[in-house]
């Protein structure tokens, strides 16, 4: 038997010696059994149930995408706006900081207020920062929505000179520095926000 004791959320590699199955229960899709001993067939983390001591390798990326579910709140920065929706890269999904993470969702027009939005622009610009609500899910394309209060714009700067912009209205905002006005689809809290706003 090997010396070194594997622990719950230990990084494996393929083909490295886990235990017995007197030990563990292997997972049969991340795992393979000769004569008796257990074997990885994927790098990545350890899970160990305790339980039922069930032994088995996750991946970083299977990891983090169940932690996205419908329903969930996200943070991200609009990357880009086409004709009817625009394109989100998450910062943080429940208020967890994911640095670095490949999250992604698309805001459709119909999605971003209950009030009618003729134009995509008139709401989001890009470098826009959002909070939103996953609606739908399709394998890792997230559908967001920002129709509620709570939801919308939490930071936007100058499309002109690049400036934080100021809430002078229902939706209406201005930029101090060149006198630009600029409407979006305000979260009731811009300005006031509490989450982390440096990511
Ligand atoms: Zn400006």
């Amino acid at each position: 038997m090997s010396k070194k004791s594997l622990k719950d959320g230990d990084i494996t590699v393929t083909g490295e010696y886990l235990g017995v199955v007197e030990e563990f229960l292997p997972d049969k899709q991340s795992t393979f059994t000769k004569e008796g001993k257990i074997y990885a067939t994927k790098t990545g983390m350890i899970s160990i149930n305790k339980q039922e001591r069930k032994i088995e390798i996750s991946t970083h990326q299977e990891k983090e995408r169940k932690i996205v579910k419908v329903g969930d709140m996200v943070i991200g920065v609009i990357l880009f706006s086409r004709q009817y929706s625009v394109g989100i890269s998450f910062y943080t999904i429940n208020n967890k900081i994911h640095f670095n993470s490949h999250y992604f969702g698309n805001i459709h027009v119909s999605q971003i207020s209950d009030r009618y939005v003729e134009k995509i622009r008139d709401a989001f610009q890009i470098t826009d920062i959002v909070r939103a609500r996953v609606v739908e899910q399709n394998y890792n394309e997230y559908k967001l929505s920002t129709t509620g209060k709570n939801l919308g714009v939490i930071y936007a700067d100058c499309v002109i000179c690049g400036k934080p912009l100021i809430k002078i209205g229902y939706n209406k905002l201005r930029c101090e520095r060149c006198g630009n006005q600029e409407t979006r689809k305000l979260a009731n809290d811009f300005e006031n926000v509490s989450d982390n706003l440096r990511f």
